[in-house]
């Protein structure tokens, strides 16, 4: 009979298993949007209802699971859903309209990708905090891999948040192109918002310990290190003064 944790470990190892695919997938197509996006993905829907309809699993699933949970929410329970909601109450109801190079468009195939995968990863996520992982006490919220990993986030989150505004500063309200970023962390890497990312949710696995969080940072990385290469390409033909020595997610290195 397929039980709660089964199927919970079902999901969690299928999981693991598309983010592999997505990570090969990813080598040969760019995801249409943004600076990539071109005709021939279907139907498209305004890109900041697109960004908040995508987002929202993430931000409503974890407080839901908790709520629903039969197990009282402790102290690191509490913690943990202030973090997740830290960075997806941003990137849910704040960065969408914060936008800035007019209204654009989004494929409905990239919305609904971005739903499943948060739908998904909400439910792994709240899944092992609130309903199957195990119950942690007060006392985690001082054990090494909670402290590191909770420092790790919170570095993340603000290379994610710093570079987000620089990019956005890099457009007057209602004015569309590109320019080339300069400054903080883009002295050293086209994308430190994708960087700053992968990094929260690094410091997230850890955080968690969990199979969960890991499976979280791998799919981050499976999907933005390939993205931070198309940027970086698109970068260097686009502007032939693009700082040669500027790499493209990984400083001095990728
Ligand atoms: P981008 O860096 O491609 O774009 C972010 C914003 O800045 C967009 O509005 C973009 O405009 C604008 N912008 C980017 N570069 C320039 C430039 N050189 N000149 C002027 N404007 C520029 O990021 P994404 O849109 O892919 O992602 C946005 C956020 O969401 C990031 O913080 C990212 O980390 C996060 N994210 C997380 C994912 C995950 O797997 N956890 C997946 C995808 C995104 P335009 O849209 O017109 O290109």
């Amino acid at each position: 009979m397929l039980t709660e944790i089964s199927f919970y470990h079902a999901v969690l190892l299928g999981w693991l298993g598309v983010a592999a695919a997505v990570f090969v997938v990813l080598q040969f197509v760019v995801a249409p949007y943004g600076r990539h996006a071109r005709k021939g993905w279907g139907p498209s829907i305004p890109r900041t209802a697109g960004w908040v309809l995508m987002e929202f699993p993430a931000a409503a699933l974890l407080p839901f699971i908790a709520l629903i949970s039969v197990r009282t929410l402790s102290t690191p329970g509490i913690v943990f859903l202030f973090i997740w909601l830290l960075h997806y109450l941003n990137r849910t109801f704040i960065f969408p309209f914060r936008m800035r190079g007019g209204e654009g468009r989004m494929p409905v195939l990239i919305v609904a990708s971005g739903f499943v995968f948060n739908g998904v990863n909400g439910y792994l996520q709240g899944g092992h905090l609130f309903l199957l992982g195990p119950e942690r006490g007060v006392e985690w919220l001082w054990d090494p891999r909670f402290v590191s990993g909770a420092l790790i986030f919170l570095c993340g989150w603000l290379l994610n948040m710093r570079a987000d505004a620089k990019l956005r500063a890099l457009r007057t309200p209602g004015q569309t192109g590109y320019k080339i970023p300069r400054g903080g962390a883009f002295r050293w890497v086209s994308c430190p918002n994708y960087l700053g990312e992968i990094i929260e949710w690094t410091g997230w696995a850890l955080a968690t310990w969990s199979v969960a969080g890991l499976a979280f940072a791998l799919w981050t990385a499976a999907n933005l290190v390939p993205r931070a290469l198309a940027h970086h390409r698109w970068y260097r033909k686009t502007f032939p003064d693009y700082p040669t020595d500027r790499k493209a997610i990984i400083p001095g290195l990728y």
